[in-house]
């Protein structure tokens, strides 16, 4: 039996979303990841082998573990048995809907064939829908599709929310919430953070010259040529406002951050997009503030903001297409 794909869209939670979605913020089709939890090996195996060539499998076999995965891994469906060894489905269910990283993951039951009360009892904890053992297979498949396809949709549609509309990389409210949790992050490790802002040179005239549109293009590009130039998985670019753009660097120091603000502001000049009032290249260039510091009590992530918009404007006055 080999029913899925039909999936449209992408999901926030797939490690493949693009960091530049494009205009149309289409991407490709995501593999989706599934969550079984059962203390049988044999009903493992067997969902494992009927699911696991359209979506990715993870497997648990007690509650505690199965807690820890969805925490962990965020699948974007729990198959979830009721009896368990340890904590029961229904627990493991209750702490999942309680838990704001993992309360919206779709929960589907595996209860007793004419078990009404188990039945019950998991739509009112939350579960999306259950299923009666002995399982039919098919149904099964057909709901696991149908409910996948409602999260990518529900994915997509919060993912939005957090997207520029003209660039499709972090918009300001995104880019406000991330930099609130990596301050946080770096705060408990003890580790550095790293802020960048970049803002386009001499960019009102840009626009006189050659109209608004190509301005907005001329931003695309540049949003796009910032977001492929950064490397680890953790980096953030976003949108900050008009024509500026802010990096989140976790775990990042002065050094590191100084190197890769040089880097983003060389593969602009490369790129070499003409602008006759553009400085002594006549292209586009930006100019970076950096600001670095090791997140503490007494300090709030406004300050590294205000530090690095404090370096860009050094940058701006020292002649602008550098790095304060
Ligand atoms: P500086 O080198 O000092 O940064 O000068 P600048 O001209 O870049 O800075 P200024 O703040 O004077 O002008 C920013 C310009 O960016 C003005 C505004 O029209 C333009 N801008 C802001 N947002 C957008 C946008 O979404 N699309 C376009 N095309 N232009 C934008
Ligand atoms: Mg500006
Ligand atoms: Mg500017």
């Amino acid at each position: 039996m080999t029913l899925p794909p039909r999936q449209t869209g992408p999901s926030p939670n797939s490690a493949t979303r693009s960091r530049v979605l494009g205009a149309e913020f289409a991407v490709p089709r995501v593999r989706q990841s599934i969550l079984v939890v059962d203390d049988d090996p044999v009903s493992i195996r067997l969902l494992q082998a009927a699911f696991g060539d359209h979506y990715a499998i993870l497997t648990a076999s007690t509650g505690n573990e199965a807690i820890e995965i969805a925490v962990s891994d965020c699948p974007d469906l729990i198959l979830l048995d009721a009896m368990l060894p340890d904590i029961d489905g229904f627990e493991v269910c209750r702490q999942l809907k309680a838990e704001e990283r993992t309360t919206v993951i779709p929960v589907i039951f595996i209860t007793g064939l004419d078990a009404k009360e188990q039945q019950r009892r998991a739509l009112e904890l939350g579960a999306i829908d259950f299923i009666g053992k002995p399982i039919d297979l098919t149904i099964l498949t057909l709901r696991i599709r149908n409910h996948l396809e409602l999260k990518l949709y529900r994915d997509f549609l919060e993912n939005l929310t957090l997207l520029d509309s003209l660039t499709g990389i972090y918009n300001r409210r995104a880019f406000d919430e991330i930099l609130e949790r990596e301050w946080r992050r770096g705060r408990r490790a003890t580790t550095p953070l790293s802020l960048l802002i970049a803002d386009v040179d001499c960019f009102k005239r840009y626009n006189d010259l050659y109209g608004h549109p190509q301005g907005d293009a001329c931003l695309r590009q540049v949003a796009e040529i910032l977001a492929t130039t950064v490397h680890r998985p953790n980096d953030t670019v976003a949108r900050y406002g008009g024509e500026e753009f802010a990096i989140i660097l976790p775990e990042t120091d002065r050094a590191g951050a100084l190197l890769l603000a040089e880097q983003l502001r060389e593969r602009v000049e490369k790129q070499a997009i003409p602008h006759e009032e553009g400085g002594p290249s006549k292209c586009v260039t930006v100019s970076i503030g950096v600001a670095s510091l090791v997140p503490d009590d007494a300090t709030k992530p406004a300050f590294l903001v205000q530090l690095a918009d404090e370096h860009l404007y050094q940058a701006k006055n020292a002649g602008r297409n550098r790095v304060y």
